[in-house]
C-alpha cells in the first residue's frame, strides 16, 4: 500500500476498490505491523467502517467530496473526536471523551475522510521523541531502536510505515517536520491563523499550528487545503485562512531566489549539509537561484521558545485541577490535597518540568528577566526573517541537526534534547509556514530538508517541493520490514 493519496483516489474512482475495502486493507496493516510500532493509542474502526460505507454511497450516487472523499487517514491524538477518547497521551486524560470535535478534524469529515483512530505523540506536545508519551514509546519504522521524533511522532511513524495514507499533526516548535524528517516522509507546518486552533489541546498558544504528514508535498496540499478555514472560534484565526494549495504545484521555479543562511551552516553535521547543498544544486538545475542569506538572531532562538512556550504551557495546563475534567486523585481530605495530588500523579515528568520553567518565568518578579526579554527575543527572530526574505523567495535549511537518534539517548538530558530544535523553533516564534521533505539517506536512516516562506507562501515551499519529487522517488521509499 505504498501510495499516495492521488493514486489510491484514483483507485476508488475506477471502482477498483471501495472505501471499506481501503480502509480495512489498512486496518489490517495496523493490527498486523503496529505492535511494532505502538504508534496508535486508539483504533475506531466501527467509526471508520461507517464512514466509508458512507462514502461508497455517495460515489454510487455521484456525490463524491473531492479527492479525500473515502480516503483512511488518523488523527495525532490531540484533537478532540466527538465521542471518541482523546489523551493527548497524558494520564491526565486517559478516560476523556470530548463532547466536541476539532474544527480541523471537523473540516476533514466533510471532505469525505475516513478516520482510523488516533495516534500516539509526546505528553500534550511537549517533547522530541515521543518517549513523553504516558502509554509507551514510539519506535521508528526504518530503525525499531531508534526515536521517530516528536511530538507527531506517532502520526509520523503511522504514515512511514503506512498504516495510513495521511495523518494530522500539530507543531509548536517543530513536531511535525522534525518527525517527519526522521521518518522520512512530507510534512508542512502552515501559517499561524491558518488551521484552527479550535478543539485541539493547547499547548503553546502563539505558537500551535495545526498541519498534516504525508508522503508527497501533493498529498500535504491536498489535505491542508481541506484543513484550513477561517474560524470564528479561535480567535487567531486568520480571515483569509482558505487556499487551495494544489494549484501551484507545477509553478516553474525558474528565476526564484533561494536563501541558504550562514548561520544554519555553522556547526552543522558535515553530512546532513553536504545533503541540504546537493539539494540546492537540484533546485538550481530547476532554474532557482542560490544565495547565501544573514539570518541574525537565531541563537536566541531555543531560550526565547523554551521560555515563551513553557510560559504559556503553565498557564494552558492550569485547567487541568482534578476538578472539572481528567484524572482526579482520590484519598484526598480537603480542596488543594486534591489539586496537588490530581496534578502530581496526572502530569508526566516532562510536563510538570515545563510547568514549573514557565511558572517561574512569568512570576512576579523574574517576568521583566524572563518572559519579557523572550518576547523581545521573537520580534527580532519576526524582523531578520523579514529581512531575509528581501533577499529570496524561500529559505532552505536543515530541519534536524543529525539523523534519529536511539531511543533513552538523550531522554535524561533535557538541555540535549531541546537543541535539537535549533532549525525549527524560529518559524514558529515568527508563524511562518515551513515544511520537510526527504531529501536522502545518511547510515540507512531517512534524512530531511526544511522549506521555509513568508507569511502565506505555503503555495511557494509546496511548489519547491513537489518539483523536488518528481524528479527522484525518495518520498516513495519505505521501510523494508512493514512492505
Ligand atoms: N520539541 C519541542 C518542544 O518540546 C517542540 C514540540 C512541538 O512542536 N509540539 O516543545
Amino acid at each position: 500500500m505504498n501510495l499516495t493519496i492521488k493514486e489510491l483516489s484514483q483507485k476508488l474512482a475506477n471502482k477498483e476498490l471501495s472505501s471499506k475495502e481501503l480502509s480495512q486493507e489498512f486496518l489490517g496493516r495496523i493490527k498486523k505491523f503496529d505492535k511494532q510500532i505502538g504508534s496508535f493509542l486508539t483504533i475506531s474502526e466501527d467509526v471508520a467502517l461507517e464512514q466509508a460505507k458512507k462514502a461508497d454511497e455517495r460515489r454510487e450516487k455521484g456525490e463524491v467530496l473531492g479527492v479525500l472523499d473515502g480516503i483512511p487517514m488518523a488523527h495525532k491524538d490531540l484533537f478532540c473526536t466527538k465521542g471518541i477518547r482523546t489523551t493527548a497521551a497524558s494520564k491526565m486524560l486517559e478516560n476523556f471523551i470530548p463532547p466536541h470535535t476539532a474544527t480541523i478534524a471537523e473540516n476533514l469529515e466533510n471532505a469525505g475522510a475516513v478516520m482510523l483512530g488516533k495516534l500516539s505523540m509526546d505528553e500534550f506536545a511537549m517533547g522530541s521523541t515521543n518517549e513523553n508519551s504516558a502509554f509507551g514509546v514510539v519506535k521508528n519504522p526504518w530503525d525499531l531502536e531508534r526515536i521517530p521524533g516528536g511530538s507527531s511522532g506517532g502520526s509520523a511513524a503511522a504514515v512511514a510505515a503506512r498504516l495510513v495514507p495521511y495523518a494530522t499533526g500539530s507543531d509548536t516548535g517543530g513536531s511535525i517536520r522534525q518527525p517527519a524528517s526522521y521518518c522520512g516522509i512530507t510534512g508542512i507546518k502552515p501559517t499561524y491563523g491558518r488551521c484552527s486552533r479550535w478543539g485541539m489541546i493547547a499547548y503553546a498558544s502563539s505558537l500551535d499550528q495545526a498541519g498534516v504528514l504525508g508522503l508527497s508535498a501533493e498529498d500535504c496540499a491536498l489535505v491542508l487545503s481541506q484543513m484550513v478555514s477561517f474560524d470564528p472560534k479561535d480567535s487567531t484565526s486568520h480571515p483569509q485562512a482558505k487556499e487551495d494549495f494544489s494549484l501551484n504545484l507545477n509553478n516553474s521555479l525558474e528565476g526564484k531566489v533561494i536563501g541558504l543562511p550562514k548561520v544554519y551552516f555553522e556547526g552543522l553535521d558535515n553530512q546532513i549539509a553536504q545533503k541540504i547543498q546537493e539539494t540546492a544544486q537540484v533546485f538550481e538545475g530547476l532554474g532557482a537561484k542560490i544565495k547565501e542569506i544573514d539570518l541574525k538572531h537565531n541563537d536566541t532562538a531555543i531560550a526565547a521558545y523554551y521560555l515563551i512556550a513553557s510560559a504559556e504551557a503553565s498557564s494552558n495546563l492550569a485547567r487541568y485541577d482534578g476538578v472539572r475534567y481528567g484524572y482526579r486523585a482520590k484519598e484526598v481530605n480537603n480542596l488543594l490535597e486534591l489539586y496537588e495530588k490530581s496534578r502530581r500523579e496526572g502530569f508526566g515528568k516532562e510536563v510538570k518540568r515545563r510547568i514549573l520553567i514557565g511558572t517561574y518565568a512569568l512570576s512576579a518578579g523574574y517576568y521583566d528577566a524572563y518572559y519579557e526579554q523572550a518576547r523581545r527575543a521573537r520580534r527580532a527572530i519576526l524582523n531578520s526573517f523579514k529581512e531575509a526574505f528581501n533577499n529570496c523567495d524561500v529559505i532552505l535549511a536543515p530541519t534536524t541537526t543529525s539523523t534519529a537518534y536511539k531511543i533513552g539517548e538523550k531522554i535524561a538530558d533535557p538541555k540535549a534534547m531541546y537543541l535539537g530544535d535549533l532549525y525549527t523553533v524560529s518559524s514558529n516564534l515568527a508563524g511562518l509556514p515551513a515544511l520537510n521533505f526527504p531529501v536522502g539517506f545518511i547510515n540507512n536512516l531517512p534524512i530531511g530538508a526544511q522549506l521555509i516562506a513568508p507569511h502565506f507562501g505555503e503555495s511557494l515551499i509546496l511548489n519547491f517541493a513537489h518539483k523536488y519529487q518528481q524528479l527522484n522517488d525518495l518520498h516513495k521509499k519505505m521501510p523494508e520490514l512493514f512492505v
